[in-house]
């Protein structure tokens, strides 16, 4: 399988380390003729979603990513990456891909203390650890959005069609629970293609 990881900001370096532990290529994603190849699934990292939003723009990534995804493109988007793929944006008027139809709350818990790890329920894969930096949760979901992991009653991952997307850092853990869930999907999609 073949991963693009988006790399223009963030912790992309992470995401690498572990698709590539499970046999998976990955190719970084920093310029528009990087898209051009055939990927079967796409990492959008964690990092600042304000700076990554920028830059997909001024790179000319945005219109493809967009496409791609809404093409079905699986896609696994962590942390700022939730908030790049979210339609609405509590608390702001930007918004960047809007693929996904929920609206998110950025530094959800606070900027300074909003750091923690906890353990908790992940829809088919049981408790997994969870790491959270300066991390958003989902406010709302529209029709057809499956919350798939929930902490303190605050969603903190979705599964969307071919999107997944999650509040926390899998790729920080040990646990690789929620990179082979992605994989397993870009395969089957790979093979339904
Ligand atoms: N606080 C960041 C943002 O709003 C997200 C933090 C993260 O990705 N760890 O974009």
């Amino acid at each position: 399988m073949k991963i693009g990881v988006l790399a223009v900001q963030g912790a992309f370096a992470e995401h690498i380390k572990v698709m590539e532990s499970l046999g998976a290529q990955c190719v970084e994603i920093r310029q528009e003729k990087d898209l051009d190849q055939k990927l079967d699934g796409l990492i959008l990292p964690g990092g600042e979603s304000t700076v990554q939003g920028k830059l997909l723009r001024e790179l000319h990534l945005f219109d493809k990513i967009k496409t791609q995804i809404e093409d079905g493109l699986p896609v696994l988007a962590t942390c700022a990456g939730m908030i790049l793929l979210s339609e609405k944006i509590a608390d702001d008027d930007t918004v960047h891909l809007a693929t996904l139809p929920v609206t998110v709350r950025r530094n959800a818990y606070g900027r300074q203390l909003g750091s923690f790890y906890t353990e908790a329920d992940f829809d088919g894969l049981g408790k997994i650890p969870m790491t959270f930096i300066r991390a958003p949760y989902i406010e709302s979901v529209e029709a057809g959005v499956k919350v798939v992991a929930q902490v303190d009653g605050n969603i903190v991952g979705v599964q969307y069609g071919n999107q997944i997307a999650i509040s926390f850092h899998p790729e920080l853990d040990k646990n690789q629970a929620i990179h082979q869930k992605f994989l397993a999907m870009c395969r089957k999609n790979a093979k339904a293609a």
